[in-house]
């Protein structure tokens, strides 16, 4: 089966325990996705936590995770996320607004409260796309 976590809220609230559970099923055989509404450029931290642990990092750029998964050609067969309206709606739809690339909006699940911070963009996108690509010429994953 092919999984996808989202990472903010997510996988990114306690990455080691997200890799324990990453690794046991690449162990047993499934692929692991981080898909993120994130842009590419807000990766950096992602790709710092996550990057060559899972079989790829896909960020929709604030469009619905499910849509962008399938313009891939990657079909995905059990999802986590905190916010499950992701899976198939546009941040539009789901908060009404939609935050410029750079800013990233994520839920503080101790508290409630909504967080807005900024992140260093990243340039060099290559950790992002390749293992994706990778994965997807293994007919097996698709
Ligand atoms: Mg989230």
């Amino acid at each position: 089966m092919n999984f996808a976590f989202d990472y903010d809220g997510c996988a990114n609230a306690d990455v080691p325990t997200f890799i324990d559970v990453i690794s046991t099923l690449q162990k047993a055989g499934h692929k692991v996705f981080i898909v993120t509404m994130r842009y590419p450029s807000e990766c950096r931290q992602v790709i710092e936590d996550f990057s060559g642990l899972v079989d790829g990092i896909i960020p929709t750029s604030r469009k619905a995770k499910r849509a962008g998964c399938e313009s891939l050609g990657l079909k995905i067969d059990v999802w986590l996320d905190d916010n499950p309206r992701a899976i198939e709606e546009h941040g539009m739809q789901i908060w009404g607004m939609e935050t410029p690339e750079g800013t990233i909006h994520a839920v503080d699940h101790a508290t409630g409260d909504v967080c807005e911070s900024q992140v260093v963009p990243l340039t060099d996108f290559s950790e992002l796309m390749v293992p994706v690509l990778e994965v997807l010429q293994d007919p097996a994953a698709a």
